[in-house]
Parts: C-alpha cells; structure tokens; sequence
C-alpha cells in the first residue's frame, strides 16, 4: 500500500525564488526607508547645531525656559516644532523648547506638537 502523502503545500523551486526575490525587494526597501530617516535625523542635528546662540536665547525665553510638552525646566533643548524648515533661514516660529525625553519621544513617534 502506497503511503499517501499531500505535498502540494511544498513550494515548487519556481516558487521559493519568488519567496526569497519578494523578501530580498522587502529588505532592500526597508534599508533605503532606514537610510533616509538616519540621513534626515542628521541633517535636523546639524541644522539644530547651526542655530546662532542668540535665536536660541529668545526661543528659551518665549517658552519661559520650560518644555512645551510636559512642563519640566531640566534638560531643555531647541527643537524644530515640525520638520526642519527646507531653507536655511531658520525662524523663531519654526522653533520649539522641549526636555531630552519629549524631544526623544516626539522624534520617535513622529508626533508633531
Ligand atoms: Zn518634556
């Protein structure tokens, strides 16, 4: 008696090429979205570093030196209220105050306050 053995759900060769092609097209754009974040986040670094000290002064001082999100006044940084602006002409209203861990939280969940 001949065993009876259902192997239909085997993929074919054909069809384990089209699995790893699938996968490898996942991954390869998953890298490039990763690239661009990574690239973005150290432009708006560098952007934020390039801020003249005396724009600095008047966002601290406009926001009464305590963070926009939660209240603290430890920690405290410049951020950008949304994106970094395209040019390089960087205005008081494009500028925010936050502590380290909303400014952490904000960037990570791209929560725009
Ligand atoms: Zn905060």
């Amino acid at each position: 008696m001949q065993a009876m053995v259902d192997s239909s759900w085997i993929p074919s060769a054909v069809g384990m090429i089209l699995i790893a092609t699938a996968i490898m097209v996942l991954i390869s754009r998953h890298t490039a979205r990763v690239r661009a974040r990574v690239s973005a986040d150290a432009q708006r670094v560098q952007l934020l570093n390039d801020i003249p000290s005396e724009l600095r002064f008047r966002v601290y001082e406009r926001d009464s030196y305590t963070c926009q999100r939660c209240g603290d006044s430890r920690d405290l940084l410049v951020d950008f209220v949304d994106d970094p602006p395209a040019d390089d002409q960087v205005q008081l209203r494009q500028l925010i105050t936050r502590c380290v861990r909303c400014t952490a939280i904000t960037r990570q969940s791209g929560i725009i306050d």
